[in-house]
């Protein structure tokens, strides 16, 4: 130790170059040893090394991001390593790599420079990983307030060739068109741009394949397979929470596309700051692009996918008060909602007669009813007291007051509009009362309903509030 030589060049003599590739090592055991095999792993391993110029340590990067993130976080700690190699050494400059040249120790790594190739040569449009439903384009999907920036998003991205946000990270509950919006980018891809190379695939697919690629020691097929695109979506990216392996795979992956301006479109049920078991350094870098968040679908939204969809079923005509009472009561999500209107349509064409309230309420009785258990009146008076900016405490208080007296009795009615409760037990949940006060309640807010358009709007967003 301490022998080697400095190379005044890079394209430094035989030994010289040998002796420094020891000293790499040894820097690269150190840094094993302080910060981790994982960190190793991850990082360091990516660098190559080039050698020592005028007492700078020349290393390089494959991407910009790994460069980036070993100076702000590593590059104190490898100049040491180095320094203590030879004290020559002053400084540690860390390129992005031309990469071919790159020198890397042998066992480290992953194949990034053969992703190059392979991605350069890519010109086929092949959509791997799953079959693509042709129902979900983006003509089918209907736009509204909770999901106008994730289809903007997805639309742009499917349109233009430029990458202005990456990754695209699109969030929201189940059923809310996440999916559907990732077959519409790779449909409109696929008839715009033919020469594009899309991958879709669920991230339970991309698990389970680089599960079986790591058993059949062809990880390299797998790593090709999932760089070598010019769009890569990754559906339900939850499920690699907790796989460390295939998390690591996944970012490695990610980061690849990422530096070479490929464009990433991930979806999760969740916002990339709530997944959990995922490591701090890819959700940071998940939400470095654009987050969208598909928000709960309001009424008007379901009434126009329900009118939508309402149209293209041929030779079934479904009456406008149906389906607004779908709109009105299947509130959870959109394929929920579709299951509904299905099963309507279904009925009515085996037993042959038009579509009617009853027929829809007899044959949807079970799901209402699991839509309406959802709301509790505990939600229900927060919400009202929300709205009017009083406190819990304030209207289940005995206080008549008109300010507060009426949103009480407005929060009754909604308790017996929205739930399946009755007035006893309402009453009992508004602070003890009897079950003729929630009764006079709802008759008082029926009646104003009629004749005061400002409580009668109050009502109405209170509800779509509650049932959103
Ligand atoms: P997610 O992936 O978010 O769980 P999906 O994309 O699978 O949800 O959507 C569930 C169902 O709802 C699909 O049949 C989809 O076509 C439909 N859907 C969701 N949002 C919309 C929308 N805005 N317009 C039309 N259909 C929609
Ligand atoms: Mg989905």
């Amino acid at each position: 130790m301490g022998t080697t030589g400095v190379a005044t060049s890079s394209a430094g003599l035989e030994d010289g170059l040998g002796a420094e590739q020891a000293s790499w090592a040894r820097v690269c055991g150190k840094f094993k040893h302080e910060f981790g095999e994982h960190a190793f792993k991850t990082w360091l391993s990516q660098l190559g090394y080039n050698g020592v110029d005028a007492g700078t340590v020349e290393l390089s990067a494959p991407t910009k991001f790994v460069r980036d993130w070993i100076q702000r976080h590593y590059a104190p700690r490898i100049q040491d390593y180095f320094a203590a190699e030879d004290p020559r050494i002053k400084n540690l400059s860390i390129r992005l790599s031309a990469r071919r040249e790159m020198q890397r120790p042998e066992n480290m790594g992953l194949p990034v420079q053969q992703m190059d190739n392979a991605h350069v040569a890519a010109a086929s449009s092949v959509v791997e990983g799953g079959a693509l439903d042709p129902k979900y384009t983006f003509d089918s999907f209907v736009v509204g307030k909770s999901n106008e920036l994730a289809y903007a998003a997805a639309k742009r991205i499917a349109e233009t060739n430029d990458v202005t946000f990456n990754p695209l990270f699109l969030h929201g509950g189940v059923g809310l068109g996440k999916t559907h919006l990732m077959h519409a980018i790779a449909w409109e891809v696929r008839k715009s741009q033919p020469g594009k190379k899309v991958a879709y695939v669920s991230a339970e697919k991309f698990m389970f394949e680089f599960i079986a690629a790591l058993r059949f020691k062809d990880t390299h097929v797998f790593k090709q397979k999932f760089r070598n695109v010019d769009l890569l979506m990754v559906d339900d990216v939850q499920f690699i929470a907790n796989k460390d392996s295939t998390q690591e795979e996944f970012f490695h992956t990610f980061n690849a596309l990422v530096d070479n301006r490929c464009q990433v479109v991930i979806t999760a049920d969740r916002s990339p700051t709530d997944l959990e078991g995922i490591e701090d350094r890819i959700i940071s870098r998940l939400g470095w692009g654009l987050v969208a968040d598909i928000h709960p679908t309001d009424y008007e939204l379901r009434l126009g996918i329900l009118q939508s969809k309402a149209e293209t079923a041929v030779d079934v005509d479904v009456p406008a008060e149906v389906l607004e009472f779908l709109a009105r009561r299947i509130t959870s999500n959109v394929r929920e909602l579709e299951g509904a209107l299905n099963r309507v349509l279904a009925y009515a064409t085996l037993v042959g007669r038009p579509i009617t309230m009853d027929m829809t309420r007899d044959v949807l009785q079970d799901l209402i009813r699991a839509n309406d258990r959802k709301l509790t009146i505990d939600e229900i008076q927060r919400a009202v007291a929300d709205y009017f900016n009083l406190r819990l405490s304030e209207m289940l208080s005995q206080r008549r007051s008109r300010s507060i007296a009426r949103p009480r009795q407005m929060a009754m009615y909604l308790a017996k509009q929205l739930t399946p409760r009755s007035l006893p037990e309402i009453g009992r949940r508004f602070g003890g009362r009897d079950h003729t006060t929630v009764m006079h309640a709802v008759r008082k807010i029926e009646d104003l309903r009629r004749d005061d358009s400002q409580l009668d709007e109050d009502i109405t967003r209170l509800t779509r509030l509650l049932e959103a």
